[in-house]
C-alpha cells in the first residue's frame, strides 16, 4: 500500500470511529469533538500490514496515547489495559511476547487469555459488550 493510500484509510478508520465508538481505547472515557488521536496499539514501524487494520486501532487521549507508548510502567494502570493487551495478544503473538515483560504486574490476567474462547471481532467496542465471554 502507498503512503498516501494508508493515510486515507486511516482518516477512514478515524472518521468511522468517530461516529461508532467515540471512547478512548485506553482509559474508556469519552473523547470530545476534535480531541482523539488515532491510536496503534502496535507499533506502526514493527507491522506495516497491521497499521490499517481497525483492530489495531482506537480513538485515543493524547494524554492515554502517550502513556501508553512511552510510559510502559504507568501503562500498567490504564483502565482498559487488559482489553488493549488481549487484542495485541489477537493481533500478533510475537509482538505480544516482546511487550509482555513491562506488564508483569499482570501476568494473572495475562495468563488467561489462550482460554478466552477465540471470537472475531473487528474493533475494541465489542469488547465492551463482553459478548466474547460468552459460550
Ligand atoms: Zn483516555
Amino acid at each position: 500500500m502507498q503512503q498516501q493510500q494508508i493515510a486515507r484509510e486511516l482518516s477512514k478508520i478515524k472518521a468511522w470511529y468517530i461516529e461508532n465508538w467515540p471512547l478512548c481505547i485506553f482509559c474508556g472515557h469519552r473523547i470530545k469533538e476534535g480531541e482523539g488521536d488515532l491510536a496503534h496499539l502496535i507499533r506502526r514501524s514493527y507491522s506495516r500490514e497491521l497499521q490499517t487494520v481497525k483492530l489495531n486501532t482506537g480513538l485515543a487521549h493524547r494524554e492515554c496515547h502517550n502513556i501508553f507508548d512511552n510510559e510502559p510502567d504507568q501503562a500498567v494502570y490504564l483502565p482498559r489495559i487488559i482489553e488493549v493487551l488481549y487484542i495485541i495478544f489477537l493481533l500478533s503473538s510475537d509482538y505480544f511476547n516482546l511487550i509482555a515483560d513491562h506488564y508483569e504486574q499482570l501476568s494473572e490476567a495475562i495468563q488467561l487469555f489462550p482460554s478466552v474462547p477465540y471470537q472475531k471481532i473487528e474493533h475494541h467496542g465489542e469488547l465492551l459488550t463482553l459478548q466474547y465471554l460468552l459460550p
